[in-house]
């Protein structure tokens, strides 16, 4: 039996008063996931550990079986990786945003007017140079770019340059620790910030963007510091050779950095006009020559990032007609979940847990009939937490060596 693990980012919710009292997935029409849970195994899901609101990169990491204690070092080296950027032991990575800033510093708009494409702003501060580091730069979606430091005595020990707010000033990048490679590693970075400020002020693309009344793209501001650290791939840890099907640059990071093969799919954008149905079908052709695939959707976590419970519930519906096309598989372990709740009325994510199933061959199918954050709840696999998730399904796949004798 091998595995479709399908990630639905932040679809956990609350419930909301014009749904009913439902939340967005429980107030959805939802006949092939509630076919999976009628047939399958079910539970809550905790992905760090009860009370936790976790991050994205590190409930994925938890999900995948490794423990974010000891792994976790920073979200920038997955979007790097995630963009096909190299990264080597000692880089240090960060993500960024292309944004708007007044001559004083003061934040206009944290993404540039959501520029269509940061490409031909910072394409000439790819390769600078600065105190013998050097300074990789390409850019992702939109206003979205990463960022990767390579050179001596480099430390991700250090604070964000973004204050995550607009009408605030920009933020000094600090040593988060007394080393002195914190110290060296910030003094480089506000140069290059500083740097790439005068360089991206005389690109006479802002002059004219200054014409039309656009927001000037003149500020980069970075954030998520993080490290390469090699760690026990996936397949070495499992013994299953894994593929990833995804939009957002993060996922197909964090897969990268497991050692999965990533499948590109034309049409998986991460957004809500994301092509689900290419995905699906290529999930159940990667079938064919991977034991384990990993799909990941993102558009519910964006939906509850915006409030908007409509859309969420609406987008639910698009997931589950194009599951389909994987929920009918006699020789598979189907496993749907979500990395952690986005509440529409938080506007953020929570440390609620998701729900999950598990369907396929062999499992203690329990009473429950609906995938719903309240209904799963009362499944066979109670409540779970992400470290426990992988053991399972290594238990139903019969691959769980015996402890003791
Ligand atoms: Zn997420």
């Amino acid at each position: 039996m091998k595995v479709i693990f399908v990630v639905c980012d932040g679809l956990g919710d609350r419930p909301i008063k014009q749904l009913k009292n439902l939340t967005p997935l429980e107030a959805a029409k939802t006949p092939n996931l509630d076919k999976l849970a009628k047939n399958g195994i079910n539970g809550l899901l905790h992905t760090i550990d009860h009370g936790i609101r976790p991050g994205s990169d590190v409930s994925h990491l938890s999900l995948f079986g490794y423990d974010t204690k000891i792994h976790y070092k920073g979200r920038g080296m997955y979007e790097a990786l995630g963009l096909g950027m190299k990264m080597n032991k000692g880089d240090i990575a960060f993500r960024c945003n292309l944004a708007t800033v007044k001559s004083d510093l003061t934040i206009l708009d944290r993404r540039a007017g959501r520029i269509e494409s940061c490409e031909p702003f910072i394409k000439e501060l790819n390769g600078a140079l600065i105190n013998g580091v050097r300074f990789a730069v390409k850019a992702g979606v939109m206003h979205r770019a990463a960022i990767v430091m390579s050179g001596y005595n480099l430390s991700y020990k250090v604070s964000d340059a973004d204050p995550h707010e607009v009408n605030t000033k920009v933020k000094k990048v600090m040593p988060l620790d007394n080393s002195k490679e914190a110290q060296f590693t910030a003094d480089v970075l506000n140069r290059f910030i500083e740097f790439a400020h005068i360089k991206l002020k005389q690109n006479p693309l802002n002059k004219e963007r200054s014409k039309k009344k656009l927001s000037e793209a003149n500020y980069l501001l970075l954030r998520g510091a993080g490290y390469v650290e090699e760690v026990q791939s996936f397949f070495d840890k499992y013994k299953l050779s894994a593929c990833c099907i995804a939009g957002a640059p993060l996922y197909k990071g964090i897969a990268k950095a497991l050692g999965m093969d990533i499948i590109d799919i034309k049409g998986a954008t991460g957004t809500l006009q994301t092509d689900l149905e290419a995905k699906f079908t290529a999930a159940k052709t990667a079938l064919k020559r991977y034991d384990f695939v990993f799909v990941h959707i993102k558009a519910t976590d964006s939906c509850g990032e915006d409030g908007n419970f409509t859309e969420k519930k609406k987008f639910i519906e698009k997931i589950d007609k194009a599951i389909k096309t994987i929920s009918n598989l006699d020789d598979a372990l189907i496993v749907v979940t979500a990395d952690h709740s986005s509440p529409c009325a938080l506007k953020a994510h929570s440390a609620d847990p998701v729900p999950i199933v598990m369907s396929g061959e062999g499992v203690r199918v329990d009473g429950v009939i609906k995938f719903g954050e309240r209904a799963c709840a009362n499944g066979g696999l109670s409540h779970i937490v992400g470290l426990n998730v992988m053991p399972e399904i290594m238990n139903l796949l019969g691959k769980t060596q015996l402890y003791g004798d």
